[in-house]
């Protein structure tokens, strides 16, 4: 990380030579008001930061910038190598990039770790419950890449490879071993997308090996997440797939007691992010209604993976003595449980007077310092014999199965014989089932029968027939087979 200049640093009377820089970005909606209460926060407890202010999102927006990231703020990551991070409000409609997307995979943040804490009694939740998610941050569906083929269909590409399973999996274990914890659980739908979710399911089970005294198990995303909200108590760290994560750590931020508590850092090789777990809260904004815990929480995330584990503790043990004085913001106060209900600034005010405090029931905060080994390497698998075998052509089409397949035999393509025609993953033909509903878009497979080499030449070939018979391609995707195994499904019923 290059030395930023000590001249910018925001903090009067401190040398800035002492102090470690970090971008912040005070975000939309509640995000300016909770970056300032976590600011007063740090800054009683002598948090030795040296913030540097980054605008990203709506205001970006604003300025025509599809992005929401100028290449100011950019310049000031690069030399910070850490943000902390109010929340984005995202554009509805097309044209705009999710900010927090962006930044998470252009840093290369491909950890996102997720505490979700039960602070029982003293907040509404499950007593004992302490789940931390580890989401993989950077492919899945999130990969954006989304197209319009036919009148009728639109698709998003699920993008997952074989390093980025192994570094999230490898992630999670070191992660269990550094902080004491005893079991992790695998979450996917491996049952139905055997290639993608396989490929994450197959990886998190070979990295257990190396992690023997980790107790391990692994389970399908439907009945994982209808269980964490029924038995969080089961579980202890749960590593998931990108999509999955989102939704499984809002469901135990819920379930542990309010999606305002909840913090998250997002974590590479070269840079790091935190901040909290909720939304820019739109509907509460400005009206000193929100509460800040899940930012702060996210910069004692911050402090400890900068090593200032200290004043992190301090932090979060004054915070936890605010929430058993029953000190709490409205989304968390219960008539009768609570004692006193606070606005964003009062509860930020609460906090810096039990500074110095610690807990009198919970647990008391003592943190160690983020071992290298979670970010170690991954190395590369050894290469495999990758042989074309057919493709699948998808093209648009008003026609029945039969008349299509009719239409797709007549061109001529003797290495590449029509197999199997599939609308919305279902086989129509042949032998399709009169009940399946079709739709415009169909997949039009064509396989070599012997083992006769094909070439790319041969597709072109097949797809220049295809066009010159007024057939509507509209993507192609080859198949292949490594080590002579497929590396493509099954139509469903075929
Ligand atoms: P949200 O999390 O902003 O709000 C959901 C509900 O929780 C609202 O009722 C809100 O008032 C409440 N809430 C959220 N944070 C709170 C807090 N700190 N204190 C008290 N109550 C709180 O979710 P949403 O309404 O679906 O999204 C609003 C905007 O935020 C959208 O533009 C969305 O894209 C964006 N968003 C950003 C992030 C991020 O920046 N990391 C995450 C999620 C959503």
């Amino acid at each position: 990380m290059t030395a930023i200049n000590p001249a910018r640093s925001d903090q009067p009377g401190r040398p800035a030579a002492s102090l470690t820089p970090v971008a912040v970005a005070a975000g939309d909606g509640i995000g300016p008001e909770i970056l300032a209460a976590t600011r007063t926060i740090l800054d009683a407890a002598g948090a030795p930061l040296d913030y540097h202010a980054i605008v990203v999102g709506e205001q970006a927006y604003l300025q025509g910038l599809t992005s929401g990231v100028p290449d100011a703020a950019w310049d000031v990551l690069r030399r910070t190598g850490v943000l902390l991070k109010g929340p984005i409000t995202t554009p509805k409609g097309g044209g705009w990039k999710s900010v927090n997307v962006t930044l998470r995979k252009t840093l290369g943040l491909f950890a996102n770790v997720r505490p979700c804490v039960s602070y029982a009694p003293f907040v509404q939740g499950v007593p004992g419950m302490d789940v931390v998610v580890v989401r993989e941050n950077e492919e899945d569906l999130y990969a954006g890449i989304e197209h319009r083929q036919t009148q009728e269909v639109v698709q998003c590409l699920k993008i997952v490879s074989r390093t980025g399973c192994a570094r999230i999996a490898r992630y999670a274990f070191a992660y269990a071993r550094a902080h004491g914890r005893k079991k992790v659980t695998s979450v996917a739908k491996d049952n139905i997308m055997k290639l993608t979710d396989g490929l994450f399911a197959r990886t998190c089970a070979e990295v257990a090996k190396e992690y023997p005294e980790i107790a391990y198990e692994h389970q399908i995303v439907d009945i994982g997440t209808a269980r964490v909200a029924v038995r969080p108590k089961d579980y202890d760290v749960i590593v998931t797939m990108n999509l999955y994560g989102d939704i499984l750590s809002d469901v135990a931020a819920e379930v542990a007691g309010s999606i305002g508590l909840a913090p998250s850092a997002n974590i590479g090789a070269k840079a790091a992010m935190f901040e909290a777990i909720h939304g820019s809260a739109p509907d509460i904004a400005g009206k000193d209604l929100a509460n800040p815990s899940g930012l702060l929480l996210s910069a004692v995330q911050m402090l400890v993976h900068l090593g200032h584990t200290d004043v992190a503790a301090r932090i979060q043990n004054a915070w936890l003595r605010t929430l058993e004085d029953g000190v709490h913001t409205a989304e968390v106060f219960r008539a009768g449980a609570s004692a006193r209900k606070v606005g964003t600034r009062a509860f930020a005010d609460a906090v810096c007077e039990r500074l110095g405090q610690l807990p009198q029931r919970l647990p008391a905060a003592a943190f160690r310092p983020t071992p290298a080994s979670t970010l170690a390497p991954v190395a590369a698998p050894a290469p495999q014999h990758k042989e074309l075998v057919g493709v699948d052509v998808f093209v648009q089409s008003d026609l029945t199965p039969d008349a299509l397949a009719a239409r797709l035999r007549s061109l001529g393509a003797t290495k590449l014989p029509l197999e199997m025609i599939s609308n919305r993953g279902v086989k129509v033909w042949p032998n399709g089932q009169p009940e399946t509903w079709c739709t415009d878009h169909w997949r039009c497979r064509y396989r070599r029968t012997d083992k006769q080499p094909i070439t790319f030449a041969d597709v072109l070939a097949l797809l220049a027939a295809a066009h010159g018979h007024g057939v509507e391609v509209v993507k192609t995707e080859q198949l292949y087979e490594f080590d002579g195994a497929p590396g493509f499904s099954l139509g469903q019923g075929q």
